[in-house]
């Protein structure tokens, strides 16, 4: 089938959705986005991602160039076009085309908007989930407003490549103190050996997942201990179980990190619990 993308307020097809080359986002990387989960023919948990944008967006000195319940209608749409029923939803405002200046452009210089969608394996990713992943650790490298879902990313892609290149799906970036503090995307999680899962505070040193968010209220539902506070690799390879977060993933079990194994190798009893019970508690909306 087809792919369809949103571009500036039309539809077009994929092969064909350009933006302009001096459009910001190529230029400067300057602007934000969101990835959002798609079950069933809707949308995970909107609400909170279409909240973290706007607090990007602000964060940055922008705002939404149309109103939420316009932006709602044009995700919704992009899903149907491409008939998407398991998969993702991309999102991206850029600070719009301007002449290549690095202050902000021109008052009324119209933010670009790029939305699109494509279906992704489920049966796959359960799979995966089944067996677990393999992280890889380097260093932390990446400018202090990791908080903001930036587009600029070139950290988190020669953290993910290096980790590819080590048969790894991930990497976990460690802070000059050996804390990790997350991954190239998605939020990093250990289980200790007394079973309290441990992750690190969202505070600005890591992207507040939502994902993270919604974990975090299914181990309260299930009367787990939770600790939010930052953990060293030391910690993770003794760790009896670790696993990461990602609107792309759910809740994905890590079976071993540089090489050696977590735990007894598989995937660990909290992480299923968490990922087999994660969408009773994220919010989905037609
Ligand atoms: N950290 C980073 C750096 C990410 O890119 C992502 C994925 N967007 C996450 C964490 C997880 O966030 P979420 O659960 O909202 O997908």
């Amino acid at each position: 089938m087809s792919r369809v993308a949103y571009v500036n307020g039309r539809y077009l097809p994929h092969a064909r959705a350009t933006v302009h080359i001096e459009d910001r986002g190529y230029q400067f990387a300057d602007g934000v986005y969101e990835v959002c989960e798609v079950r069933e023919g809707q949308l995970v948990d909107e609400r909170r991602h279409l909240e973290r944008l706007d607090r990007s967006l602000a964060e940055i000195g922008m705002r939404l160039p149309m109103s939420r319940a316009a932006l709602r209608v044009v995700l919704r749409e992009t899903l149907r076009r491409n008939r998407v029923h398991d998969g993702l939803l991309y999102l991206q405002v850029t600070r719009g085309v301007a002449p290549r200046d690095h202050g902000f452009p021109p008052l009324g210089t119209r933010p670009s908007i790029v939305v699109t969608a494509r279906a992704v394996d489920r049966a796959k990713a359960d799979t995966s989930a089944e067996v677990g992943i393999a992280v890889v650790t380097v260093p932390e490298n990446r400018w202090e407003r990791v908080d903001i879902k930036s587009i600029a990313l070139l950290p988190n892609v020669l953290a993910r490549q290096a980790a590819r290149e080590k048969g790894a799906r991930e990497a976990w970036f460690v802070d000059k103190d050996g804390f990790v503090t997350e991954g190239s995307s998605s939020n990093a999680w250990i289980v200790t050996a007394d079973g309290t899962i441990v992750t690190r505070p969202a505070t600005p040193g890591i992207l507040k997942g939502i994902t993270r968010a919604v974990a975090l209220e299914v181990a309260a539902k299930q009367g787990l201990r939770v600790e939010e506070r930052p953990f060293s690799v030391a910690e993770a390879l003794k760790a009896r179980e670790a696993f990461l977060t990602a609107a792309t993933q759910i809740v994905m079990p890590v079976v071993k990190i540089d090489g050696q194994q977590i735990g007894d190798g598989r995937p660990g009893a909290v992480a299923r619990a968490l990922r087999a019970r994660f969408h009773e508690s994220a919010e989905r909306g037609p």
